[in-house]
């Protein structure tokens, strides 16, 4: 399927590994020329140059090294050499998740840092982009949250709130005069995908529940009706798919990818 997308600029938030890196590849994929944005600018160039090899040099690729949830961060951003200035066609939002914990532990600081990088940064660059791309007629949003927003999980709750705080933003902010232009907004909710995110969380977790690393993958994927973690690419070919030509009637959703996880009717 032709997404007709060719041509058009995304930025992609946290691209440089992981879901984002997925975001970025299934775009790329498609003809979009993408800035991607990570603050470790080693891992953030390879992915780059790695990009460039796979797409055959078809379509523009630019890194941008900053933390995409500070001020500075989005100013380099608008300002990068070559690319669009703050004429996106499409935005992926995202960048790494809050810290697990006891919510007894987490004071003022601990919640304005969760609720800067996963609600505030992501309503900013939709402030930022959203007019321009009403303008033009044409606009693709999608914020990559969690499944915790539709079924939370007790130690993440830094990420249930500041996330929770995003959707309720999303759900109006999508319903406004910029849907009759050609702009949506949706939401991505990863259930469980085997990144560095969740590799980095399992350790704890194992020493916590008694078990080895090894252990708990294994227990964890066979409560997932699909039998397994997610993958970056396929979360990406979602992603795709609502940037796509293909989606211009969807707005304002949340989407799961989640391999069933999620065992609601609705
Ligand atoms: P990941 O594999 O750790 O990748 C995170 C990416 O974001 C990296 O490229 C990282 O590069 C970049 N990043 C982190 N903080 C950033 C910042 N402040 N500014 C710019 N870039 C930043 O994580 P992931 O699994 O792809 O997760 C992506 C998001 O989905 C996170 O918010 C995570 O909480 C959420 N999520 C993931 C899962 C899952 O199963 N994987 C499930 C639910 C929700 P640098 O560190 O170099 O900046």
């Amino acid at each position: 399927m032709d997404l007709g997308i060719a041509g058009k600029w995304a930025l992609v938030g946290g691209a440089s590994k992981g879901l984002g890196w997925g975001c970025a590849r299934a775009l790329a994929l498609e003809g979009v020329n993408v800035v991607m944005v990570a603050r470790g600018a080693e891992v953030l160039n390879k992915a780059v140059d790695d990009l460039r090899v796979e797409t055959g040099g078809k379509v523009q690729l630019i890194g941008v090294a900053v933390d995409i949830t500070t001020e500075a961060g989005r100013e380099a951003i608008w300002n990068v050499a070559g690319g669009p200035g703050k004429d996106y066609d499409i935005v992926v939002t995202n960048a790494g998740g809050p810290p697990p914990g006891d919510f007894r532990d987490w004071d003022r600081e601990a919640w304005l840092k969760a609720i800067d990088g996963n609600m505030l940064t992501p309503i900013e660059l939709i402030k930022a982009t959203v007019d321009r791309m009403a303008a033009r007629g044409f606009g693709r949003i999608v914020n990559i949250t969690s499944s915790a927003v539709k079924a939370p999980i007790d130690v993440l709750g830094l990420s249930n709130g500041a996330r929770s705080g995003l959707t309720g933003f999303v759900a109006g902010a999508s319903r406004s005069a910029i849907a009759a232009k050609g702009v949506t907004i949706n939401n991505l909710l990863p259930g469980k995908f085997d990144t560095d995110r969740i590799r980095s969380t399992l350790p704890a977790m194992a020493q916590k529940q008694g078990k080895t690393v090894e252990e708990l993958r294994v227990i964890q994927q066979a409560q997932i009706p699909a039998g397994r973690y997610g993958n970056p690419q396929e979360f990406g070919a979602i992603c795709a798919f609502l940037c796509s030509q293909h989606a211009a009637y969807m707005t304002g959703q949340n989407v799961l990818a989640d391999g069933g996880s999620y065992a609601g009717t609705y």
